[in-house]
């Protein structure tokens, strides 16, 4: 009896050692050759690195382009247009929360306002919205023309950003108010419950705040406690950790105070 036994262990035993031997390893499961020509390059073996991906030990600041347009990373300022002037990202969505104007953004960084508006939410209570977000190349050139119409252009600088140089226009940007809307597009919006855990929480969604309090020299722009931008969790944890403030101290870019011309 005991014989029998152990011959049906060794016998299942084996029988699961054939089924292992013989069960597909998924990563020996052949992958479809594009049809493309073989004289065009190939993408690059190597996964895509993604901005949400663990931290490493060691930051690779040069992970994703600051200079495209379409990177999640890229950094636009009044020394830094965005290239081309006009770019309008591919992927910009109707942001499903409660807004003063009705928000578009990029999906990755809609899906994260979308979480962390109600993260905020479900921790407090209260609520906030979508003040502002995308405006397009377009939208903003009849804003500055509006502005230079009543200020003249140094006047219009100092208030709205050139078409092509605003942070809106990469639909990663939202100004952010609270509900109810007090002490909107104001800096006393800091010293708001949303304010204050935005500022303490929104690196966790992948925000940052653009222009914290005294870097005028380097960002060009005053303190916007409103004004947050999304980077992804990664660089926004890596800037919340080294203390560093500002996307043009992180890469080491110039301060950007003024336009070049
Ligand atoms: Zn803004």
């Amino acid at each position: 009896m005991i014989a029998v036994l152990i011959i049906g262990a060794v016998f299942a035993a084996v029988l699961a050692g054939s089924i292992f031997v013989f069960a597909p390893h998924p990563q020996e499961v052949p992958v479809a050759e594009s049809p493309s020509p073989s004289n065009t390059p190939s993408p690059s073996t190597s996964p895509t690195p993604r901005p949400d991906a663990p931290l490493k030990l060691t930051f690779d600041r040069r992970q994703f382009s600051i200079d495209d347009p379409a990177s999640l990373w890229v950094v636009v300022d009044k020394l830094r247009p965005l290239n081309p002037a006009n770019y309008a990202a591919p992927d910009l969505i109707q942001t499903p929360v409660p807004f003063v104007n009705s928000p578009v953004l990029r999906k990755e960084a809609a899906d994260q306002i979308v979480a962390m508006f109600a993260a905020y939410t479900a921790e407090t209570g209260n609520k906030m919205q979508a003040q502002s977000a995308y405006r397009s190349y377009d939208v903003q050139v009849n804003v500055y023309n509006g502005w230079v119409a009543q200020l003249g252009q140094a006047g219009a600088d100092l208030t709205s950003a050139r078409p092509g140089y605003s942070e809106h226009q990469t639909g990663l940007a939202m100004d952010i108010s609270a509900v109810p809307n007090t002490c909107a597009l104001d800096q006393c919006f800091a010293d708001t419950d949303q304010g204050k855990w935005l500022a303490a929480n929104a690196y966790k969604w992948g925000f940052i705040l653009r222009y914290p309090n005294g870097m005028t020299d380097i960002t060009g722009y005053e303190f916007e406690p409103w004004h947050y931008r999304y980077v992804g969790i990664s660089l926004a944890t890596e800037m919340h950790t080294t203390g560093i403030q500002t996307l043009e101290q992180f890469f080491d870019l110039p301060a950007a105070p003024h336009y070049a011309n």
